[in-house]
């Protein structure tokens, strides 16, 4: 690129004055947003955003899913987008930033190149994925994974609302169906900025991090199988008690976490029948397992699995074992990698390599287009809380950053 390229800048302000004007949507006390996916905080907001994209003359589009795609064209008609996105819906009572903050700054950087009156020889488009936060439907990173073919478009119209509606209906209430197919564009590469809702980079004191790998996740789904019994008639040595099983499993889930030094936790639970007067006869747990390298969630999951089958001998109970969720370690594309850390040198910000602990959608359009996920620091690495910020310079860096990037992977006619 040439030098005047390398001074260009996003409007700082006005990035700041949009991330406060959608916050206000579903605002909650003490600086909070509660826009969970495809409530009519959600719409309101993905409409806000769709009027800024319009008025910043994008071509605004939406696909089966409720994906939404502001596209900014390019001089070549060949080429494949430049895409630079994440979401708009929150956890419950969750930040302003998480989401809104990648979302937003596509939308600055389209505004930026608006003010320069700048042609790019790729299309640039921003995206708005459906339902990352997998709050109120079972389903996080739903848009992203159906636009990557990572799942199928009907298993995620079909997932149901911890409210009760299916994910269908909700998206045809709240008229977020579009006539996009799913897929319809190619990517050339994806950009996301995302706050990094961890405290590495304030303690380093880190301006940006450029994360290389997202960590590997799966879960495996445990039934134990004892039986119901009455808990006034049946002596303590006749017991087949699935629930003392399930807790002597989430404690040796929970040591060998510890002694690998590899993410396990047990955070659901059912028990059958659930009566404060029976011996409780069925649990089934998920153990999620998460680790940066896949050889070691291997072991993990065997050494689980040995410490249920000694646990199931000992409790007199059946235990079956069956994997519920998959996601592979993923290593982040280098030449995207290279453009945002070269973007970091050009304009003096401090980085750092970083593993991603939590999923995000630049991880579903990984698996299809080279992505780099970028993150900021946010204060005391509080998220998924009203507290979760920011500054307006940390965005603001961050969004310069992804500019140049763009800059670099568009090019500039
Ligand atoms: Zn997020």
């Amino acid at each position: 690129m040439d030098d005047t390229m390398t001074q260009i800048r996003a409007n700082r302000e006005r990035l700041w004055l949009s991330l406060m004007d959608l916050a206000r949507i579903g605002a909650v006390q003490g600086d909070g947003s509660n826009r969970v996916a495809l409530t009519d905080e959600d719409a309101e907001g993905q409409a806000l955003f769709r009027r800024w994209a319009e008025e910043a003359a994008c071509e605004v589009t939406r696909d089966r899913i409720g994906n939404l795609f502001a596209r900014r064209a390019g001089a070549d008609v060949d080429r494949a987008a430049v895409v630079v996105g994440s979401h708009l819906d929150t956890q419950p009572y969750g930040g302003r930033f998480d989401g809104p903050a990648g979302v937003l700054t596509g939308l600055e950087i389209v505004r930026t190149l608006n003010d320069h009156g700048l042609a790019t020889e790729a299309p640039v488009v921003i995206a708005a994925w459906t339902n990352e936060e997998g709050a109120r439907f079972p389903l996080p990173l739903t848009g992203s994974s159906v636009f990557a073919g990572l799942l199928d478009l009907e298993a995620a119209e079909a997932q149901t609302a911890l409210d009760g509606p299916t994910f269908g209906a909700e998206l045809r209430r709240l008229d977020l169906v579009g006539p996009e197919p799913i897929g319809s564009f190619a990517i050339d590469s994806y950009f996301e900025l995302h706050i990094e809702q961890d405290t590495k980079l304030e303690r380093a004191g880190a301006d940006i991090g450029i994360v290389e790998r997202g960590q590997g996740v799966r879960a495996i789904g445990v039934t134990l199988i004892g039986a119901s019994s009455h808990a006034g008639t049946t002596a303590m040595p006749d017991r087949r008690d699935a629930l003392v099983a399930a807790a002597r499993v989430v404690e040796e889930a929970n040591r060998i976490g510890h002694e690998r030094s590899t993410l396990i936790t047990v955070g659901r639970l059912e028990v059958r029948p659930n009566s404060r007067a029976t011996v409780p006869g069925e649990v089934t747990l998920v153990i999620d397992i998460r680790d940066p390298e896949g050889a070691r969630i291997d072991e993990a999951e065997q050494a689980i699995r040995v410490g249920i089958d000694v646990i199931a001998a000992a409790s007199n109970v059946e235990a079956t074992v069956a994997h519920a969720l998959e996601i592979p370690v993923l290593e982040f594309d280098t030449a995207c990698r290279d453009a945002v850390q070269h973007a970091c040198e050009t304009l003096g910000l401090s980085w750092l390599p970083l593993i991603s602990g939590a999923g995000h959608d630049a991880m579903s359009i990984a698996r299809i287009a080279p992505a780099s996920l970028v993150f900021i620091p946010c204060r005391n690495g509080v998220s998924h809380h009203p507290a979760e910020y920011s500054s307006p310079d940390q965005v603001g860096a961050g969004c310069d950053t992804l500019l140049q990037a763009v800059l670099d992977r568009a090019g500039v006619v």
